[in-house]
């Protein structure tokens, strides 16, 4: 049979292919082809000769039904920071590869959380809206702190939260970090001090959120958590929206117990418009857009294209999460 790769991303996806893959990989006469699938029906008419399978959107296609439906499937990839569209315990049980591409918009992320942390902390969409609005106030801009040497929180100090504490030594701040699966020697590389979450909580001028969404941190910042947290606080948000409970946050913006507070992802997405988040004007809210950059996209295609290679060369290919079923007789 032909080797195929197809990428059957669900809709108008942000990062779309950049054009030259199917000639790169024609180089390893490999095919590649691109639909929009929104069905699992779809997916089956479209898939059934590929070998691998790339997805782009969180909306879960690969399920079981679906890929026990495709003898040929010998790996998925979601083509994103997690595999969340692809039902990984199925793809294991039948053989199947699943694979992600978690690296490549790591810059832009932690890029976005400074950029939201300033934003909010100088409350620059308020400013913005208020001069447009032929508003030239600048009390608009009460109450803003000075970041230099002010303690800053990071809660998850993997790739995207070390490259943010990178970011941010210009400032010279006290950088902390709670974080339960890495060693303090790990975090001091990046100048940074391991604690407790209460002692996060207690201490920082600002958090930043970089901890994957697990059962563990479903509302990891909840009711509790802001009751305990240092008044004035500015809160940026850029790994998963159910990580805090949203309910919780807006009750403490309006106490004034978070000053600020720049969002890019929601409990719910898109975020609904009659969201009480909408009427806060010390929130800075972006659409989930953290891993958009032209070079991100670039780097995500790239990816993807020699982890298909690797595939088709019989290699174990990076960012695989199933490795065991390298001896699956599927894959022999
Ligand atoms: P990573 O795996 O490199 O780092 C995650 C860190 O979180 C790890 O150090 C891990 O030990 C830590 N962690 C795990 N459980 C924790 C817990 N209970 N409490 C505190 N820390 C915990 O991942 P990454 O590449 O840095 O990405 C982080 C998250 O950012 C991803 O899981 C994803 O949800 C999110 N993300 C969002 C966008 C976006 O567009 N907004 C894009 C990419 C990634």
């Amino acid at each position: 049979m032909d080797k195929l790769a197809v990428l059957i991303d669900h809709d108008g996806a942000l990062l779309e292919p950049e054009g030259w893959e199917a000639g790169y990989l024609a180089q390893y006469d490999i095919g590649w082809q691109v639909y929009r699938c929104r069905s699992e029906d779809e997916v089956l008419r479209v898939a059934a000769n590929a070998q691998v399978i790339i997805i782009q959107t969180t909306v879960p296609l690969l399920t079981m039904n679906v890929l026990s439906r495709l003898p040929n499937c010998l790996c998925t990839v979601r083509a994103g920071a997690g595999y969340d569209s692809i039902d990984y315990t199925s793809a294991t049980e039948l053989g199947i590869m699943v694979c992600y591409t978690p690296t490549y918009c790591t810059d832009e992320v932690a890029d976005h959380a400074v950029t939201l942390l300033l934003a909010a902390n100088r409350h620059v969409s308020r400013l913005d809206s208020g001069v447009r609005a032929g508003a030239f106030n600048r009390h608009l801009a009460a109450p803003t702190e000075g970041l230099r040497g002010a303690t800053i929180g990071i809660i998850g100090l993997g790739r995207i939260g070390s490259a943010f504490a990178r970011r941010l030594q210009g400032w010279q701040p006290r950088l902390l970090a709670y974080d339960p699966y890495i060693s303090q020697e790990y975090a001091e590389q990046y100048g940074v001090m391991l604690v407790s979450l209460d002692e996060l909580l207690r201490e920082a001028d600002a958090l930043s959120v970089h901890c994957p969404l697990t059962p563990e941190t479903t509302h990891l910042l909840g009711w509790e958590q802001f009751r305990k947290i240092k008044p004035g606080v500015v809160l940026v948000n850029t790994a998963r929206g159910p990580i805090i409970d949203e309910a919780a946050l807006v009750q403490a913006i309006k106490d004034n117990i978070v000053r600020a507070a720049g969002l890019d992802v929601f409990e719910q997405e898109p975020l609904p418009a009659d969201s009480p988040l909408i009427q806060l004007d010390r929130v800075v809210l972006t659409p989930h857009i953290s891993a958009t950059s032209t070079q991100a996209r670039h780097k995500l295609y790239q990816l993807i294209c020699d982890l298909i290679v690797d595939v088709f060369a019989h290699k174990q290919p990076p960012f695989l999460v199933n490795p065991a079923v390298m001896q699956h007789p599927r894959q022999r």
